[in-house]
C-alpha cells in the first residue's frame, strides 16, 4: 500500500452505552422433546444434548436427539397425514393454514428474533430486520400460490410428491425452516424437518406456532439431532424427496446415499462468491456493499461475498476506505442493538475460521483485522481481510464461512470474469459499476445462481435462489421453488 494513504486513527472501541434488547418476554423451556404428529414427545432414544449461547457459552436448553425409532415415528405420522388429510384437502384450505403460520410469525416476531440471537450468536438487528421478516414473507408468498398451481404450471398437471425430508444449517435457522416448509406445504406435501444441532430453538418455536395454527397433526414434524439423525431421514424408505442446505461435503454424501433410488433432491451447498468492483463504481456505496457482503452474520452466509476483485486503478483508495470502514464496526454482545458483528456460531466453526486465517498468513497474504476488545467468553472473530492474495491461495479457493475477505485485483473485464469463475463453487456474485451494459455483460458470463448489481445479500421470496457447480442443484424461492416440490407432466 502507498504509505501516503494511512487508515483512520481509531482504536475500534466506541464506548457507546449498551442498548440491550430485553429477554423478559421470551418463553423458553429447559428441555424440548420432538415435535411429532402435532405434539412434543420424549425421544424414544432417551437422549438429549445441550444448546448454548455462543456469546457466553451458557447452556440455554436441552434438545432431544432423535434415533431411528423416533425417525420412523415421524415419517409414519407424515405419511399418514399425507395420505389421509393433507393431499386430500382443497388447496384453498391448505393456504389458510399457511397464512395463519405467517401471521403468527409476525405476531411473535420479537420473541423469535431474540431467541435466534441467543441461540445462534447473530446481531439482534439482523434477526429482527432480516431473518424473522423474511421467514414470515416466505409463508405469505407460498400461501398465495397454494390454490394457483395450475396457473403456475399450465397444462402440466402438478402433483405433490409425498413425505419430504428437509435438513437445514445453523446460519439462518428460522429463515431456512421457512424456505423449506412453506413451499412444501403449499404444494400439498408433508414434512419431516431437522434443524442444525447448534440452533434448534427457533424451529421448535415454529413447531409451537404450527400447533397454534391448528395445522393437522403430522403435516409438519420437527425432529432434532445431529448428522446421524440427518442420515436416518435421508435413508428412510418412505421419504420421497430430500431438500438439503448445508456444506458441499455433506451434500455429496447425501447424493451418494440416494443414488439409485427414486428420491428427488435439491441441494443448496457452499459458495465462494466474488464481489467485483469496477473503477466507475460509486466507491462509498461499494464499500458498504462489500462490508455487508462478507461481515453480515459474521460471514456465516453461503452466498457471502468472501472474495473481492477490485480494479487495479482504484485498488489503493478502495482498500483504504474498506479498512477505515472495518475499523468502525462494533463487535460485541449480539443482543445489543449497536452491535454489527456478533458471535461465531460454535467453537468448531471458530477453529475452522482460525485455521484458514493461519493458512492465509502462511501463504504470504497480508492480514488486516478490526482492532477491538474481544469478550472473555464466547466465540469471536474480528472482521478480517487479506491483501496480496493470488488465485491459487487456499483462502481464495475454499469456503471459510467466517468474516474473512480475500482481496485480489484485476485490469480487464475478461480477467475479472476468469477469476470470479475460477473456484469449484457457483452460488452468487456481486457487480459494482455505473454502467448497465457492464452489468449485463457480466451477468451472462459469471457462473453463479444469484448475481447482485450495486447491492448485495438481498433476498426476496419471489426470486429463485440456488447454485451451479459444487454449490448444488435446484432452486428455492419463486416459482422455481414450487416446482421443486411437485411432479409435473
Ligand atoms: P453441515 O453440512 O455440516 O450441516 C448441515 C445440516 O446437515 C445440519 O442440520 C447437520 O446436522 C446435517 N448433517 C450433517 N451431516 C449429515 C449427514 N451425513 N447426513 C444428513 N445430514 C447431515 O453444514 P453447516 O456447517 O451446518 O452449515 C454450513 C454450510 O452450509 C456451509 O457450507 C454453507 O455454505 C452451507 N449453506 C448453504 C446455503 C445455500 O443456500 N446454498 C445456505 C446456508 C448454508
Ligand atoms: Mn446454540
Amino acid at each position: 500500500m502507498n504509505s501516503n494513504i494511512q487508515p483512520l486513527e481509531f482504536n475500534g472501541d466506541w464506548n457507546l452505552s449498551p442498548s440491550l434488547e430485553s429477554t423478559d418476554h421470551i418463553d423458553l423451556k429447559d428441555k424440548y422433546g420432538l415435535f411429532i404428529n402435532g405434539g412434543f414427545l420424549e425421544p424414544l432414544s432417551n437422549k438429549y444434548f445441550s444448546t448454548i449461547n455462543p456469546s457466553n457459552e451458557n447452556q440455554i436448553s436441552l434438545i432431544a436427539e432423535a434415533g431411528s425409532e423416533d425417525i420412523n415415528l415421524a415419517v409414519k405420522s407424515a405419511k399418514d397425514a399425507y395420505e389421509n388429510v393433507w393431499s386430500k384437502m382443497p388447496a384453498k384450505e391448505r393456504s389458510k393454514y399457511i397464512y395463519r403460520i405467517a401471521r403468527l410469525i409476525q405476531e411473535k416476531a420479537k420473541e423469535l428474533a431474540v431467541i435466534e440471537t441467543l441461540d445462534g450468536g447473530k446481531p439482534i438487528r439482523e434477526s429482527r430486520d432480516v431473518d424473522v421478516p423474511l421467514a414470515a414473507a416466505h409463508f405469505f408468498y407460498y400461501a398465495g400460490w397454494a390454490d394457483k398451481l395450475d396457473y403456475a404450471f399450465p397444462n402440466r398437471n402438478p402433483k405433490s410428491i409425498g413425505v419430504v425430508g428437509q435438513i437445514i444449517p445453523w446460519n439462518f435457522p428460522l429463515m431456512m425452516a421457512a424456505w423449506k416448509i412453506a413451499p412444501a406445504l403449499a404444494t400439498g406435501n408433508t414434512v419431516v424437518l431437522k434443524p442444525a444441532e447448534s440452533t434448534s430453538l427457533t424451529a421448535l418455536k415454529l413447531a409451537e406456532i404450527i400447533q397454534q395454527a391448528d395445522l393437522p397433526p403430522g403435516v409438519v414434524n420437527i425432529v432434532t439431532g445431529a448428522g446421524s439423525t440427518g442420515k436416518l431421514i435421508v435413508n428412510h424408505k418412505d421419504i420421497k424427496k430430500i431438500a438439503f442446505t448445508g456444506s458441499t461435503s455433506v451434500g455429496k454424501s447425501i447424493m451418494k446415499s440416494i443414488a439409485g433410488t427414486s428420491k428427488k433432491s435439491t441441494m443448496e451447498l457452499g459458495g465462494k462468491a466474488a464481489n467485483i468492483v469496477f473503477d466507475d463504481a460509486p466507491l462509498d456505496q461499494a464499500v458498504e456493499g462489500v462490508v455487508n457482503g462478507i461481515y453480515f452474520n459474521q460471514g456465516h452466509v453461503c452466498c457471502a461475498g468472501s472474495r473481492l476483485l477490485v480494479q487495479e486503478s482504484i485498488n489503493e483508495i478502495f482498500i483504504r476506505k474498506l479498512r477505515d470502514r472495518i475499523q468502525s464496526l462494533i463487535l460485541g454482545n449480539p443482543l445489543d442493538k449497536n452491535t454489527d458483528i456478533g458471535a461465531v456460531n460454535s467453537k468448531s466453526q471458530l477453529d475452522t475460521i482460525n485455521k484458514y486465517i493461519d493458512i492465509g498468513k502462511n501463504e504470504g497474504a497480508e492480514i488486516f483485522q478490526l482492532n477491538c476488545t474481544i469478550p472473555d467468553k464466547g466465540f469471536w472473530c474480528p472482521p478480517t481481510l487479506f491483501t496480496n492474495v493470488s488465485q491459487s491461495h487456499v483462502i481464495a479457493q475454499e469456503e471459510i464461512f467466517g468474516p474473512v475477505l480475500a482481496i485480489q485485483t484485476f485490469r480487464t473485464i475478461d480477467e475479472a470474469i476468469t477469476k470470479a469463475n475460477n473456484t469449484p463453487y457457483g452460488l452468487s456474485a456481486g457487480v459494482w459499476t455505473d454502467k448497465g451494459s457492464k452489468v449485463f455483460n457480466l451477468t451472462s458470463k459469471l457462473n453463479a445462481g444469484v448475481i447482485w448489481a450495486n447491492t448485495y445479500n438481498k433476498f426476496d421470496p419471489t426470486s429463485p435462489f440456488g447454485g451451479y457447480k459444487e454449490s448444488g442443484h435446484g432452486r428455492e424461492g419463486g416459482l422455481h421453488g414450487l416446482e421443486a416440490y411437485l411432479n409435473l407432466e
